[in-house]
């Protein structure tokens, strides 16, 4: 092979490597949003079960304040009972405040039923938060290694860049205009072997003209995609 080539390729490996690692980066905004969002989801939940604690514990706390209203209203009716003269006035009031005393005991009983729920709210809530706690210690965890692999990429960037650089002075000039224009599309290589007599890059068959401008070692296109085309030493 031509040195042309050699260096070329050399040089398209690490740019290879180079769009590879930027490939990488480019992902890490979106594992961030995805890692956020994940937070967010497992908040959520932790927040659903307190509400609905806390729903609970305040229709508890009205139906209690309902049935103390109605035992104040029997008092009262009690207290009034003692001045009725009449006897048809006093068992109709008798009746009223059974009625009242009725209704106290069924909000009662229902205050009482509501607090059953309480216990299984709480031990939700605390489960939740628990889960919660270790979905955000390890989130936390994925960010910190996220960031140190991103330290690392942007290291492995920074030398293979500089190697690269370094290496491109040794390029063939032309080739390295026309490599430097087909790379710019970063869609696969820009030199590509000939194989079986085709194209690397679109595997159409390249006439034999081609084939002869390749094996003499000239920068030589593909007849079809334009892509630079040689030919590898035999095994
Ligand atoms: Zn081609």
């Amino acid at each position: 092979m031509k040195p042309w080539i050699e260096n070329l390729l050399s040089l398209q490996s690490l740019d290879m490597e180079l769009r590879g690692i930027e490939t990488r980066i480019a992902t890490f905004p979106s594992e961030k949003a995805r890692i956020t969002a994940e937070v967010k989801a497992s908040e959520a939940k932790v927040l659903a079960a307190r509400n609905d604690l806390q729903a609970l514990q305040l229709k508890i706390k009205n139906t209690e304040g309902q049935a103390a209203a109605v035992q104040e209203e029997v008092q009262k009716l009690r207290i009034q009972s003692g001045a009725i003269k009449k006897n048809n006035e006093y068992q109709a009031m008798l009746s009223v405040i059974s009625a009242k005393e009725e209704e106290q005991s069924a909000l009662e009983t229902e205050a009482l039923s509501l607090m059953d729920g309480v216990a299984p709210l709480q031990e939700k809530l605390a489960s939740e938060e628990k889960r919660h706690a270790s979905v955000v210690k390890n989130l936390r965890e994925e960010v910190a290694e996220l960031k140190e692999y991103a330290e690392t990429l942007k290291q492995k960037y920074k030398e293979t860049k500089s190697l690269r650089d370094a290496h491109e002075q040794s390029v063939n000039q032309n080739a390295l205009e026309i490599y430097k224009r087909l790379m710019a599309d970063k869609k696969g290589e820009a030199l590509v072997p000939v194989t079986d007599g085709s194209c690397g890059f679109c595997s159409l068959k390249l006439t034999p003209q081609t084939i002869n401008n390749a094996k003499r070692g000239d920068i030589t296109l593909c007849d079809n995609c334009s892509r630079m085309i040689y030919i590898p030493d035999q095994m």
